[in-house]
């Protein structure tokens, strides 16, 4: 179960319409993160048209069961084009899938229903929901990423369009 993150002036808990993204602690920041992995995908972008396509190969840190980072301390380190989220980083980034949560608020948006923060309960690692798990292939192994173009990381979650929650 996720800790309902309170703050001030936000008294039904839900800080991310009473604040900017520049505004919140880092507790709360944090907690945006939903824990889907989608970032964690690699992506190409086109020469011609800066245009981004998703592809199903995963960073070889990102365990592909849990869609958690399995170093997230020493991430950069290990991993050094890992782009650290932040506000000012986000306003240069545009290639976040449509159901990240930092790029929605980013876009003026809210959450989805079936966000963390909404249910209360971790993001269910569902095959098919809004995380990577059952879909992803560790980089190690995959070959080259022309040959794992996807399209679904770049469209909202099934259950997004639903309004279903907690998967
Ligand atoms: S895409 Fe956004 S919400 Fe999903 S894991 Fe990455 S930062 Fe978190
Ligand atoms: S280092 Fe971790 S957080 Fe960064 S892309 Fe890889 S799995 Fe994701």
């Amino acid at each position: 179960m996720y800790e309902q993150v309170m703050s001030a002036g936000s008294p039904d808990g839900k800080f991310w319409r009473s604040k900017t993204l520049g505004e919140m602690s880092r507790v709360e920041w944090e907690s945006l993160c939903d824990g889907c992995g989608r970032c964690c995908l690699h992506k190409l972008r086109d020469e011609d048209t800066d245009e981004i396509s998703y592809t199903n190969v995963a960073c070889r840190l990102l365990d592909l069961t849990s869609c958690q980072c399995s170093d997230y301390a020493h991430r950069q380190v290990k991993v050094p084009d890992c782009v650290q989220l932040t506000p000012a980083s986000l306003a240069e980034i545009d290639w976040l899938p449509p159901s990240c949560a930092y790029r929605l608020l980013k876009e003026g948006q809210d959450l989805p229903d079936w966000h963390p923060l909404n249910t209360g309960q971790k993001l269910a690692i569902t095959p098919g929901g809004a995380s990577v798990s059952g879909r992803a292939v560790d980089e190690r192994h995959a070959g080259p990423l022309e040959h794992h173009l996807v399209d679904w990381p770049g469209r909202m979650p099934r259950m997004a369009k639903k309004g279903a929650s907690g998967r």
